[in-house]
Parts: structure tokens; sequence; C-alpha cells
């Protein structure tokens, strides 16, 4: 298990690399990509590779560590948190947890080598019921042959390859008809990048597989038996997503906490003002709930522990309702500047509504809560 001395010095290595991320973030926001030389930086640090195991090349991070990381490079830009969440969490573990050795070798080598993933399981039709998805891939003479439109998939326009869900079976047969599949970026990938609210620059995209042909050795686990692995996946997307939602928090409360220090109204600071210190007092109560949430699901992830997807489904739910209650608090210490443009609690408004959605919405985390208290649920 990783000590408390090895986190502080991963916390403290990735905010260091973080200053850097600094005079980036407000373009990465209003340009709505990241600037080349940025994600060259990132990928040298490993970031976008940070669970892929050691033997493949990688920083072979646990869970908690990589918390830490997407924590603390949201905390800057959480473009930059996201796309770490996205490739260097939820690309790798289906492939790390069920793909062949060949698979494994490929897309995690790739990875650690600064490659970037991307992970489409959202599509026009279904973002809930992931398990009605009508992207379909067909076997035909040693390959698959898949087609479809995903939406909402991050990293997208940077990606080298994608996770992509797909239906093997037939329609009727809902979730025990979708496999799991890598693929590459190629022609038949057609990539439109979104203009969403918040989280912008980290590419969110409608994707379209255009009779993209994949090698049958690219299935990962066995036909029509992915349901499970974008379940346990899910679980693991979920504290990584909470993780980013926990940097932007904790950048609206030092925000709003440095305001409050400077900002005179009848004579005082405003941090000497009753009503100020009510919701300085529970936004720092908040921040530090929901981190011992996130952490606490973060370690079962790490030791395996049979109650991985109630943890993260609650500390998902968490992060996200007091999410945005605290950075609604933040704009309202820091008052009209908190609404202007160039305050940077304006752009954190808009990221920390996304926690209530992706990965699951606040809706979908009480039915994973509810079925895993009736046992219904377990790893
Ligand atoms: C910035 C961003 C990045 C994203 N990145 C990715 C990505 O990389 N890959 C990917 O695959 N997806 C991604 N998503 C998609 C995200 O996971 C979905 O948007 C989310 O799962 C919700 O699906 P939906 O948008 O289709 O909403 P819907 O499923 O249509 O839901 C609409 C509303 O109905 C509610 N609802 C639906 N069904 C039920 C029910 N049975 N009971 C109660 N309420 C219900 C929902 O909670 C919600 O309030 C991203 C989304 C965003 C916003």
């Amino acid at each position: 298990m990783v000590s408390e001395v090895d986190l502080s010095l991963v916390r403290s290595s990735v905010r260091e690399f973080a200053e850097e991320l600094i005079p980036y973030a407000r373009k990465i926001d209003e340009e709505n990509m990241v600037p080349e030389e940025v994600l060259d930086r990132v990928r040298e640090m490993g970031y976008l590779a940070l669970r892929v195991p050691e033997e493949y090349g990688g920083p072979g991070l646990s869970m908690l560590e990589s918390v830490v990381v997407i924590e603390e490079l949201s905390r800057v830009s959480s473009a930059i948190g996201i796309m770490a969440t996205v490739s260097g969490s939820m690309v790798v573990y289906p492939i790390a947890r069920y793909g062949s050795e060949e698979l494994k070798e490929k897309y995690l080598g790739l990875l650690a080598k600064g490659g970037i993933g991307a992970f489409a399981l959202t599509e026009p039709c279904c973002g809930s019921d992931a398990a009605a998805i009508q992207t379909r891939a067909v076997r035909e003479s040693g390959e698959y042959v898949i087609s479809g439109e995903k939406v909402f998939i991050t990293n997208a326009p940077y990606a080298d390859f994608f996770i992509v869900a797909a239906r093997t079976g037939r329609p009727e047969d809902r979730h025990k008809g979708i496999s799991l599949f890598v693929l590459d970026k190629g022609p038949c990938v057609r990539v439109s990048k979104l203009s969403m609210m918040g989280y912008r620059g980290s590419g969110t995209s409608l994707v379209h597989f255009d009779e993209c042909r994949v090698p049958e050795e690219n299935i990962i686990g066995e036909e029509n038996t992915g349901f499970k692995k974008l379940m346990m996946t899910l679980n693991e997307g979920r504290v990584s997503t909470s993780a980013s939602g926990l940097g932007v928090m904790q950048a609206a409360f030092d925000e709003a906490l440095n305001y409050s220090r400077q900002r005179e109204s009848m004579g005082k600071p405003i941090i000497e003002h009753q009503m100020v210190q009510y919701m300085i007092a529970e936004m720092a109560t908040i921040l530090e709930t929901a981190r011992l949430l996130v952490y606490k699901a973060a370690e079962k992830i790490d030791k395996e522990e049979p109650d991985v997807p109630l943890y993260s489904s609650m500390a998902k739910l968490y992060t996200a309702k007091a999410g945005v209650d605290l950075v609604r608090m933040a704009m309202q210490v820091l008052g009209g500047t908190g609404y202007s443009k160039d305050s940077i609690v304006e752009r954190l408004y808009r990221d920390i509504k996304m926690i209530e959605i992706g990965d699951g919405t606040n809706e979908v985390q009480r039915m994973v809560i509810v079925k895993s208290l009736l046992g219904k649920i377990r790893i």
C-alpha cells in the first residue's frame, strides 16, 4: 500500500509540473484545445498512461496515486486532468485486466510511449442506458467490421486509438450482446469536436466509425462479454472523475479564501463577516469530506475489495453534488468578480457541473448504490 510520504511526494511532483500549466489554462478553455507543446509535456510526464504497469513501460501507479495526480492536474486545468483520467485509467483498465498479451504489449506499450487513448461507449441514442447501444461489430473473414456513432467522447481528436463498445449480439439481448474492441484511428474514423460548457479543451467529440476493420485479435476478452468489463471500468472511471472534481473544488476554494481575506466591505475584510465565514467553513468541510470518500474508494480499488462499486458510486455522487454546491458558494464569495469571465471561478462553475453527468449521472450512481446495498452488484 502507498504510504502518506509516497503520496505527498507524488503530489508535490505533480504540483510542480502543474505550475507550467497555469499560463495555458485559460487559453485551453477559450480555444477549446490543448496546444501541442502542452500535450507534448503531458505525454513526457507519463500522465496519459498513469495506470499502465511498469512491465509495459508505464508509471504503474496505484489507484490512490493516480487520484492524487488527477486531482492536482485538474486543480490547474480540468481538461488535462480529465484527459489523464480517460487515457491513463479508463482506457488502461480493460486492456490491462482483460486483454490478450499481444494487446497489452501493443497498446499499453503505446500509451507508455506517449500515445493517447479514448473510451467510446456513449451514443446519441443512449448514455445511461448503455445496454441499448447500436454501434455494430460484424465478424467477416478474420476481422470485425465496426460501424456506428459515439458522442461526447473525451480525447477523440488527440487519440491514437479507441476502446469501442459495440453490439455483436442481437439488440434484444441488450447487455448480453456487447463486446469491447481496440480500434486504431484511421481514415474510417471521423471526429467532429463539440463545443461543451465545461472541461473545454479535453476534445469532447462526436465520433463516426464507418466500416472500420479491426483484426479479430483486437477483441478484449470473449465475444458478448463486454458489458461486465465496461461496468468494471466505470468503477475506476468514477473514482478518477471524482478526483478531477476534487481538483476543481480545491481551486475554487483557494480562490474564495484568498479573495475573502483581501476584499473589504463595511470597513473590514469580508472573511470577518459571519455569513462569509459560514460559506468558507462549509466549503472546507465539503472538500475534506469528498476527499476522504474518494481516497477511500481508491484504496478499495487497490485492495480489490468487493464493495468497490458501492464506494465508487458514493464517491462520485457526493463529489458531484457537493462540488456543484461548493463552487456555487465560491462564486458567491467573489460576488460580481466571480461572475466575470476574468475570474477563474467562472470557468470552475462551468466545469464542476460535468461531474454530475460524465461517467454516469447522479441518478445512475443512486441506482448503483441501491443495487449494491441490496447485494445485486459486487466485483
Ligand atoms: C464532458 C463530457 C465528457 C464525456 N466523456 C465521455 C467519454 O469519454 N466516453 C463516453 O463514452 N461518454 C462520455 N460522456 C458521456 C456521459 O457518460 C453521458 O453523457 C452520461 O452517461 C449520460 O448519458 P446521456 O447524456 O445520454 O443522458 P441520458 O441517459 O439521456 O439521461 C438524461 C437524463 O435522464 C436521467 N435518466 C436516464 N435514465 C434514467 C433512469 N433509468 N432512471 C432515472 N433517471 C434516468 C439521467 O440521469 C439524466 O438526468 C461524456 C459526457 C460529458 C458531458
